[in-house]
């Protein structure tokens, strides 16, 4: 684990790096408090490794350890930044000031090594705590709004992001395009194929889908065999060009299963939302998108068709 040390006594802050480097860790030391900002400053806005576990002297030039702590604090919550100060105060009064300024824990000097190494260890537990945690609700996060056979957005999310676009179309008054799309016949091809080929081209499709679309289009599974995709600042001219090229993606090739190559091919009812006209509501345009998908089916299948705004 890397360590950030910021100590102004030349003398202290080599005995420190050299402790530090002997218990195995990895230490970036600076002079005072401001030098140690700068840095932590700008690798927060940056994508490097950020330092988790520091080490502030109290008494510094320029930023003193308890100045630097409250600076550090303002920064984004994540990662975790576990602050140690040491100082040689030793009065209670000091102690819930530095404390008071968001320091994890307080070392006084002189400090005895094995203190140190049990203080640190404590921070490192503290540390690893706080990733798992936050991987974990990642984990959870992204189960509670994906679907887990083709981990596109699930039903809830989709309809959330659909929510949001309508909103934002409205507020910028631009289009906002809708699709619906549907596997042609996929009751047959469960019944030929077996439910698990038929969850193998559920899969291989939704990710056709989603490689077609804009990095700011959101897809996600409606139903069982259903997708809605939401299309910001698609006009009905762009949308019909998008559903076709959708709608060609699925064709073109087979699409390989665990028992075979199947065709496969997709109905897309497509709709807009007019900027011009007043706000419509998430039930409308599906309802509007459901309108034009049953006409794709009713038409024979493996096309698009349009439904203007109810
Ligand atoms: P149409 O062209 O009119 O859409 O016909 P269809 O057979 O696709 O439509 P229908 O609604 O009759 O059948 C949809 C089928 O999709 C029935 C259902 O068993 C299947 N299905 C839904 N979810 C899943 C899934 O997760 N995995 C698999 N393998 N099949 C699914
Ligand atoms: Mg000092
Ligand atoms: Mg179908
Ligand atoms: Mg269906």
């Amino acid at each position: 684990m890397n360590i950030l040390l910021a100590e102004d006594d030349l003398i202290t802050r080599k005995r420190i790096c050299r402790i530090l480097e002997e218990l195995g860790y990895h230490v970036e030391a600076y002079e005072d408090g401001a030098e140690a900002w700068e840095v932590i400053e700008k690798k927060a806005g940056s994508k490097e490794k950020q330092p988790e576990l520091m080490i502030l002297d109290w008494m510094m030039p320029k930023m003193n350890g308890p100045d630097l702590c409250r600076k550090v604090r303002k920064l984004s919550a994540e990662p975790y930044r576990y602050l140690i100060l040491l100082t040689s105060k030793t009065d209670t009064h000091d102690l819930v000031e530095g404390m008071e300024s968001g320091a994890d824990d307080y070392i006084t000097k002189p400090f005895d090594i094995e203190e140190l190494r049990v203080r640190l260890r404590a921070a490192e537990r503290i540390i690893t705590l706080n990733k798992d945690l936050l991987e974990a609700r990642k984990k959870l996060e992204i189960q509670a709004t994906h679907d887990s056979l083709t981990k596109l957005n699930n039903r809830a999310k989709i309809l959330m992001s659909l929510d949001r676009e309508i909103t934002r179309s409205a507020r910028e008054a631009s289009p906002l395009g809708v699709l619906m799309i549907d596997i042609d016949h996929f009751k047959d091809i469960n019944d030929t194929f077996g439910h698990l080929s038929g969850d193998d081209a559920l899969v291989k499709v939704a990710s056709i889908l989603e490689q077609q679309l804009r990095p700011y289009d959101s897809i996600g599974r409606y139903g069982g065999e259903e997708f809605l995709a939401v299309l910001p600042g698609c006009s009905q001219e762009v949308l019909h060009q998008l559903a076709e090229r959708l709608r060609n993606a699925v064709e073109k090739d087979l699409v390989a299963t665990r028992t075979g190559s199947i065709p496969i091919t997709v109905s897309i009812g497509a709709t807009v939302m007019e900027p011009t006209t007043k706000l419509v509501g998430e039930d409308t345009i599906i309802a509007n998108a459901d309108a034009a998908l049953y006409k794709a089916k009713e038409n024979g299948r493996n096309r698009t068709e349009f439904q203007p705004e109810a």
